[in-house]
C-alpha cells in the first residue's frame, strides 16, 4: 500500500481524498495557491507546498510545480481529484516518468477517449452502442450536410476535440445547417485548435445516464451501477441521484455490461464513468440508450454510487494504484436503497446565478447528511475557482425520502452573506415532475421561473426577521438565540428599541415593527403569539442573518440615531438605507453636540433623522438635498472633539 500521496486539486475533492487516505494510514501532502493559503485541504494535510498564484493557470495546472512539490515532500503517488489535471495524459505520463504512481488511468487509455470521434469508433468497435450520427473523415460542408440531412433533423454538430459544452450546436432544419457548421468551427477552431466536427442525431427527451466503473492491473473490470444526472442548467449537473429512476433490471443489465465493454476496451485501470444519452420519451429502453464520452477519473458525483453500494470509491482508487485487486467482485456488489446529491453553488438564483463572492460568515450545515466541503465558517470564498461550496449527500431507503431529506436539507443549510443556489434546489427537489421522475435534461430550462425564490422577502419573512431583530436586539449582540425565552415578557426590559420602535411588550395591540430586510424598510405587525415561536436569526455584525429556506437575508433595525447602523464608531455617517436626503442640517466645518440633527433621509415614505454621535466638528459632507444615496453611503464624517 502507498505510504504518501500528492493531491494536485483544491476545495471539496482535495478534502475528500486526504480523509480517506488517512483514514488508510497514508501520509498527505497538499498543495495550494495563494488565494488557497488558509484553505481547509491546507489544513487538513499532514503537510502542504505553496505551487504560485492564484490564478489556476499558473498554479493547479502547472504540471512541473506539482511533480516538484512531490518530488520536494517525498509523495510516492499523484491523486489528480477531478477537472484541472485530471484527463490530461501529458501530465499523467510525466508522472510516472518522474518515477511517481499516477492514481488514475494510463495515459494510452485517457488518449483513446480524448477525442470524441475515436472514442466512438472505438466504441463501435466493442459493440456499445453509440449515438446515431457522422463520424467521417470528410468534412467538407456540402458532404456534411448531405449526411446531417440523411440524419434527419434535428441534430447537433460537435467539435471531436470540445468539451464543457463548448463546441456544440444544435441545428432545427436543413437550411440553417452551413451557418451553424462554420459557427461551431470558429468556436472549436479557438477553443480547442482543431476545427473538426461530427454530426449526432439530436435526442428528444434526452436523460443523462452514467456508469461507475472500475479497472485493476489485473485486467478486471467491474460496474458499480449507475447515476442519473438529467437534471442540469446549461449543460451542467445540479442534481444527481442513483439509481436511476424508472431503470429496469434488464435494461441496467445491459447499459452496465455495454460500460464494462467500453472499459475493457481501453484496457481501463481505477475510476472512470461512461457517459450515455437515453431517449427517454418512452422510458428507459435499452435500445433508446447511447454512449456519448468517457470520463477518465474520479466524478463529482461519486459520493452517491458510494452510497448505494456501501463502497469507498477513494480507497478502490488508491487500492487499485499499488497494484492491489480490485477490493469487490462483480457478484459482491449491490444497490443499497436511493442516493441524491446536491451541488451547492455560491450563487445568487435572484440575479441570473451570479457568483456571489465574500467571506461566509455564517456556515452551519444541517445535520444528518454527508456533506463534502472544502470551506468553513469564517473562509473566503473567492472568483478564482469554481464556486461550489458544498455537495450535500443524502442517503434513504427510496427514493421519496432521499428527495424529502435533501430538500429539507438545502432549506435548512445556514448560509451568510454570501447567497446560494439552495432555494432553488430545493424548489427543485419540491417539484411534482421531479417527485414523479419525469425528468430529462430540459427540465429546469422547461420549468423556469417556477423554480426561481422571489427577488423580496415574503410578509412572513418580514415578520420572522422583525421578531428576530428585537430578540436579538433585546440580549444585545452577539447571543445566539434559536427559540424565544418565555422570561424574557416578566424581565425588566433595558433595551432601547422599544420607545423607538413604538414597539411596547406586554402592552397590546401595539405590535407594529418597522424592519429593514437588505436594506428596504417594511412595516409589520406581528402576530399575537410571535412570541411563542421559534425565533431563528443568527447575529451578525451588521443586524441578524435570518434564512427563509435556503435564502438569506440581513435584518436590522432601521434606527438612525445610537450606535448601530447610522454612526459608525469613526464618526462616519453611513446611509443605513438605499434613499433621498431630502434635508442637510449642518454645514461643512461646523459645531455639533452629541444627538445633533445632521440630515434627514426618505426611503419608502418614511423619513429617517440622523444625528452626531458624539460633540465634535463635520470634518467631511458629502450629502446634499435632493441627492440619491445607496446603502452604505458616506453622508459625513464628525471628526471627535480632541481633548
Ligand atoms: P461535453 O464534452 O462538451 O460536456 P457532451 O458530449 O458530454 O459534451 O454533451 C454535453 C451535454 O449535451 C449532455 O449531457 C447532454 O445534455 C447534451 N447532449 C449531448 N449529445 C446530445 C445529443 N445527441 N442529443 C441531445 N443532447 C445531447
Amino acid at each position: 500500500m502507498l505510504k504518501s500521496l500528492l493531491i494536485a486539486n483544491r476545495g471539496e475533492i482535495a478534502c475528500r481524498v486526504i480523509r480517506t487516505a488517512r483514514r488508510m494510514g497514508i501520509r498527505t501532502v497538499a498543495v495550494y495557491s495563494d488565494a488557497d493559503a488558509k484553505a481547509l485541504h491546507v489544513r487538513q494535510a499532514d503537510e502542504a507546498v505553496h505551487i504560485g498564484p492564484s490564478p489556476a493557470r499558473e498554479s493547479y495546472l502547472v504540471g512541473e510545480k506539482i511533480i516538484a512539490a512531490a518530488k520536494q515532500t517525498g509523495a510516492e503517488a499523484i491523486h489528480p481529484g477531478y477537472g484541472f489535471l485530471s484527463e490530461n495524459a501529458d501530465f499523467a505520463q510525466a508522472v510516472i516518468d518522474a518515477g511517481l504512481i499516477w492514481v488514475g488511468p494510463k495515459p494510452a487509455s485517457i488518449r483513446a477517449m480524448g477525442l470524441k470521434d475515436a472514442a466512438k469508433k472505438l466504441m463501435q468497435d466493442a459493440g456499445v452502442p453509440t449515438t446515431p450520427g457522422y463520424l467521417g473523415e470528410n468534412q467538407d460542408p456540402d458532404h456534411l450536410k448531405a449526411e446531417a440531412d440523411a440524419i434527419g433533423y434535428p441534430v447537433l454538430i460537435k467539435a471531436v476535440a470540445g468539451g464543457g459544452g463548448k463546441g456544440m450546436r444544435r441545428v432545427e432544419a436543413s437550411d440553417d445547417f452551413l451557418d451553424a457548421l462554420a459557427s461551431c468551427q470558429r468556436e472549436a477552431a479557438s477553443a480547442f485548435g482543431d476545427d473538426r466536427v461530427l454530426i449526432e442525431k439530436y435526442i428528444l427527451s434526452p436523460r443523462h445516464i452514467e456508469v461507475q466503473v472500475f479497472g485493476d492491473a489485473h485486467g478486471n473490470v467491474v460496474h458499480l451501477f449507475e447515476r442519473d444526472c438529467s437534471l442540469q442548467r446549461r449543460h451542467q449537473k445540479v442534481i444527481e441521484e442513483a439509481p436511476a429512476p424508472g431503470m429496469d433490471a434488464a435494461t441496467r443489465e445491459a447499459v452496465c455490461a455495454a460500460a464494462v465493454r467500453a472499459a475493457k476496451a481501453v484496457d481501463y485501470e481505477g475510476a472512470g464513468t461512461i457517459e450515455f444519452i437515453a431517449d427517454a420519451s418512452e422510458g428507459l429502453r435499452a435500445d433508446r440508450i447511447w454512449f456519448m464520452e468517457m470520463n477518465t477519473r474520479l466524478q463529482v458525483e461519486h459520493p452517491v454510487t458510494e452510497e448505494i453500494t456501501g463502497q469507498d470509491l477513494v480507497e478502490w482508487q488508491l487500492r487499485v494504484a499499488s497494484g492491489e485487486p480490485l477490493p469487490k467482485r462483480q457478484d459482491e456488489l449491490s444497490i443499497n436503497g436511493w442516493a441524491m446529491e446536491a451541488r451547492l453553488y455560491a450563487e445568487d438564483p435572484v440575479k441570473g446565478f451570479l457568483p456571489s463572492v465574500g467571506r461566509l460568515e455564517i456556515f452551519r450545515e444541517h445535520r444528518d447528511v454527508r456533506l463534502e466541503t472544502g470551506v468553513y465558517e469564517g473562509a473566503e470564498i473567492t472568483g478564482f475557482y469554481d464556486p461550489m461550496i458544498a455537495k450535500i449527500v443524502v442517503h434513504a431507503d427510496d427514493r421519496e425520502a432521499a428527495c424529502e431529506a435533501l430538500a429539507g436539507a438545502c432549506c435548512s443549510t445556514d448560509i451568510f452573506p454570501v447567497k446560494t443556489n439552495a432555494p432553488f434546489l430545493w424548489r427543485a427537489l419540491d417539484d411534482e415532475d421531479f417527485r414523479a421522475g419525469r425528468i430529462d435534461t430540459g427540465f429546469i430550462a422547461a420549468k423556469g421561473d417556477a423554480l426561481l425564490p422571489p427577488s423580496e422577502p415574503s410578509e412572513d419573512m418580514v415578520k420572522q426577521a422583525a421578531a428576530a431583530v428585537l430578540v436579538q436586539e433585546y440580549y444585545g449582540a452577539p447571543t445566539t438565540l434559536s427559540f424565544w425565552d418565555d422570561d424574557l415578557l416578566s424581565q425588566p426590559q433595558p433595551n432601547p428599541w422599544r420607545g423607538a420602535l413604538g414597539f411596547r411588550l406586554n402592552r397590546e395591540p401595539n405590535r407594529k415593527v418597522s424592519v429593514a430586510v437588505e436594506g428596504q424598510v417594511y412595516e409589520t405587525e406581528l402576530p399575537d403569539d410571535w412570541a411563542s415561536k421559534p425565533i431563528v436569526g443568527e447575529p451578525v455584525a451588521s443586524g441578524v442573518a435570518v434564512n427563509d429556506d435556503g435564502l438569506s437575508f440581513l435584518a436590522a433595525l432601521p434606527r438612525f440615531s445610537g450606535a448601530t447602523v447610522g454612526a459608525a464608531a469613526d464618526g462616519a455617517i453611513l446611509s443605513p438605507m438605499p434613499g433621498r436626503v431630502i434635508a442637510v442640517a449642518v454645514g461643512a466645518g461646523e459645531s455639533v453636540a452629541k444627538g445633533q440633527k445632521l440630515l434627514t433621509i426618505e426611503a419608502m415614505k418614511m423619513e429617517h433623522t440622523l444625528t452626531a454621535p458624539f460633540d465634535g466638528v463635520v470634518s467631511e459632507l458629502d450629502a446634499s438635498e435632493g441627492a440619491q444615496v445607496s446603502e452604505g453611503a458616506l453622508l459625513a464624517r464628525i471628526e471627535k472633539d480632541s481633548e
